[in-house]
Order: structure tokens, then C-alpha cells, then sequence
């Protein structure tokens, strides 16, 4: 069986094509399929839009939020109810194409458990779109080593398992493949096409820049440094402590064998205030630790996900 889920925030002029052209390619490949539309808190008809679809057809489902949570809960909110085996996530706007499903589909039949869309030939605005994304997709590649051309492409495929073990928040739907990597997923991208969005406006803006470096570090953090928080932090903690150690012990010398007088010296300042950040650090990494085993032992879950087992009984 095929999910697809579709985050809808504001689209009532694009959603009624969308059905129709979602429909035909999905009626054509000729499984069970559902189409999980997710109304983010919508202030246009496009609930009610979305209901005539369901009333009509019970492979259509739709959650509705209480507001405006963002992209990321709404697809977090479809993987949750999905039941497919293969679960397909686009945009509402028709800027994906769903003509574009059976290539995703074919791709997965390799053996891969995420393929990624690549809006090769992008139709957005350059300046304040593609070049931004461009840099955006280039840094993320190279911190997380999952080396795709476009994280922005909402058009991708998950395998179920996959999809089912993230636990997104903040603006994460952009990082899918990076933080995918951390559960040993295979991944791969194909080019899919991309349209102008014709009705509608898109709901983001330049700024997401900012929390998109932000969250760079995040998905490095996660996927590296998630059981062992102590290294990230102890690390650096450790390198400026051992720096401001050895100022110190320097103008101690001084002080001491020099009998200099070192009470008005700018090094005595950065000597402390190293040794200061670097114990914080160092306490902020043994908090860390703290929290993350709490994290694991109340959900139950280990901090390693097993392939497959040979003579190992339940
Ligand atoms: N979207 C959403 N909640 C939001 C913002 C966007 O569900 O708070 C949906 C939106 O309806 C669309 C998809 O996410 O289906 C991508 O948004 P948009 O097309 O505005 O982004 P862009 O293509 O401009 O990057
Ligand atoms: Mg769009």
C-alpha cells in the first residue's frame, strides 16, 4: 500500500486539481493507496474542499490541526496515521508533480529506503529561492555527509519503518534525509519536475535562512553527538579550559619566578574567563548525557536499531 501525504495550509484554489491529477496516477499504478491531506489550520475553504474529497472517496483522509503548527508537524501528524508500506510526501501547491510518484516508486524497488525529489530545473525565484537553497543544500551535504542536491523538495519516498521512527519538531521536514541517515537508511534522489505555483503564495520568506543554519547544527548534533552529548560539548570545554589553564599557570610563572606584577595583564581575564566557559561546558555536556539517557529509557527505546537477527529468540 501507498501513503501519500500532503501538508495543505491556505491552497483551496490548487487542491481540487491535485485531487484529480493524484487520483489518475495513483488509480494507474494500480495499488491500494490513501491521500493524507493534513489542513494545517487553513483560514480558507480548503477544509471544506477537503471534506468533499472524503465524503466521496474513503481513500481520501484528513486531519485537521487546531492552528497553524507549521510544514514539519503537518507531515509529522501524516506519518503518524499512515498505513502504507511506502509513504510519499509532496506539496499542496502543485509545484510538485505527481506524475513524479511511479519514478519515486521505481527507484525504491532497488532497495533504497528514502528517494529524495531533485527539482533539477527549479521554478522559483532566483535571488530570494534557488540561490539561497543552493548554498543551504551545499552545507547541509557536506556536515551530514548525505550528499542529495535539493532537501527542499517536499516530493519524497519513505519506507515505512523509516518514516515511522522520526520524531520531528521545529522546521526538521527539510532535514528527512539527513536525520534518516541516523537510522542507517539507504538514500538517493531522481530529478523530478517542478512548476511555477500558480495559485496561492508561498508561505515562507527569506528569513528562514537564519533558522535554517540553526538548524544545521541541530541535525549534525543529532545524528553525531546524540549519545554521547559529553564529546560536543566536553570537547570544546575541554579544549578552552586547557587553553586558559595554561595562561594561567604562565602569568603564575610570571607572578611568581618574574615577580612581575600581572594584576592589570588582559591575558589574566581571558585565562579566567576560559577556565570558566570551559567548566561550563564540560557541566552542560554531563547534563546532556543526563538527558538523553532519560530520553531513551521513558520511550522505551534503544539507542541502536537492529537489521535483522539469526538463533536470537524474542
Ligand atoms: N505548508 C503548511 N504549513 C505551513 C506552511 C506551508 O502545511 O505553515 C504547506 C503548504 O500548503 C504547501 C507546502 O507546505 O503545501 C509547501 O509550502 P510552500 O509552497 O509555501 O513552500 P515553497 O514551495 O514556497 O518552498
Ligand atoms: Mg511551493
Amino acid at each position: 500500500m501507498i501513503s501519500i501525504v500532503i501538508p495543505v495550509y491556505n491552497e483551496e484554489e490548487s487542491l481540487p486539481l491535485l485531487y484529480e491529477k493524484l487520483s489518475k496516477v495513483l488509480e494507474r499504478l494500480g495499488e491500494d493507496y490513501e491521500i493524507i491531506f493534513v489542513d494545517d489550520g487553513s483560514e480558507d475553504r480548503s477544509f471544506e474542499i477537503l471534506r468533499s474529497f472524503a465524503e466521496k472517496d474513503k481513500r481520501v483522509k484528513v486531519v485537521r490541526f487546531r492552528r497553524n503548527y507549521g510544514q514539519t508537524a503537518a507531515i509529522y501528524a501524516g506519518f503518524e496515521i499512515a498505513k502504507g508500506d511506502v509513504i510519499i510526501t509532496m506539496d499542496a501547491d502543485l509545484q510538485n508533480d505527481p506524475e513524479d510518484i511511479p519514478l519515486l516508486l521505481e527507484k525504491m524497488k532497488e532497495g533504497y529506503d528514502v528517494v529524495s525529489g531533485w527539482r533539477k530545473d527549479r521554478k522559483d525565484p532566483f535571488w530570494s529561492r534557488k540561490l539561497p537553497s543552493m548554498i543551504a543544500n551545499w552545507i547541509i551535504a557536506r556536515v551530514t555527509g548525505v550528499k542529495i542536491h535539493d532537501y527542499g523538495c517536499t516530493l519524497k519516498a519513505y519506507r515505512k519503518d523509516i518514516a515511522k521512527r522520526f520524531r520531528l519538531y521545529g522546521d526538521m521536514h527539510r532535514f528527512l534525509p539527513a536525520l534518516a541517515k541516523r537510522f542507517g537508511a539507504k538514500i538517493t534522489e531522481v530529478p523530478v519536475r517542478h512548476h511555477p505555483r500558480l495559485y496561492g503564495r508561498s508561505k515562507y520568506g527569506i528569513s528562514r535562512t537564519v533558522r535554517v543554519i540553526l538548524d544545521i547544527f541541530l541535525v549534525k548534533f543529532l545524528n553525531e553527538y546524540i549519545t554521547k552529548p559529553l564529546y560536543a560539548f566536553g570537547g570544546v570545554g575541554f579544549v578552552l579550559f586547557s587553553l586558559g589553564f595554561l595562561i594561567g599557570l604562565y602569568l603564575s610563572f610570571l607572578k611568581f619566578f618574574g615577580g612581575k606584577d600581572i594584576g592589570g595583564r588582559p591575558l589574566l581575564i581571558l585565562s579566567a574567563l576560559l577556565i570558566l566557559s570551559g567548566i561550563q561546558l564540560i557541566s552542560t555536556g554531563v547534563i546532556a548525557e543526563l538527558i538523553v539517557r532519560t530520553y531513551y529509557e521513558s520511550r522505551g527505546e534503544k539507542p541502536y536499531i537492529v537489521e535483522e537477527t539469526i538463533n536470537v529468540e524474542e
